[in-house]
């Protein structure tokens, strides 16, 4: 009897202490919750980022600026919004130093600034202050270099991979 009485009286304050637990993980939930939510200057970061990126694909006409591939080549990849000079060589986030990329010219460019033609330490095409058709022609779905910074563009950028050749023959009439 006295064990029973026991027995009962533990239940009981077994099941006190479930409950009390999961009411202290019910209020640990929601204060996670709220630790979503993103401070004021977060905000501000986060939607002029977007509207940024939203502005150098529309600026770019939604083709990567430096080897004229079209994103719509690409349904299940997103062109990068690339820094022309790499933020480690202190570029900034400006407008006027962002161009749209496709990721194999985003990938060969890398933080790259320059390429050796013929010995010659060369400036890369800079989208922002070049005009691409006084650099480079598109021949057939191959782009050719007709400056020195063309050329050295063209080629540190792999912008003849056969892949790539083969997708500008399909998806333009150059
Ligand atoms: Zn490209």
């Amino acid at each position: 009897m006295g064990d029973a009485k026991f027995g009962r009286s533990s239940r009981g304050r077994r099941t006190a202490a479930i409950r009390s637990h999961s009411s202290r993980t019910k209020l640990r939930g929601s204060s996670a919750g709220q630790g979503k939510t993103y401070s004021r200057r977060s905000q501000w970061f986060m939607k002029n980022a977007a509207s940024a990126r939203r502005l150098v694909r529309q600026r770019a006409g939604e083709r990567c600026e430096y080897c004229d591939l079209a994103q719509s080549s690409f349904p299940l990849v997103s062109f990068h919004v690339e820094h022309v000079v790499a933020k480690q060589h202190g570029g900034s986030d400006d407008l006027g130093n962002l161009c749209l990329s496709c990721h194999w010219c985003n990938l060969f460019k890398g933080p790259n600034l320059s390429s050796l033609v013929e010995g010659k330490l060369t400036r890369l095409f800079n989208p922002r202050t070049d005009s691409w058709s006084d650099h480079f022609v598109a021949i057939d779905g191959r782009i050719q270099g007709i400056t020195e910074i063309g050329i050295a563009t063209v080629s540190l950028l792999n912008m003849n991979d056969p892949d790539r050749v083969e997708l500008r023959r399909l998806t333009t009439n150059s």
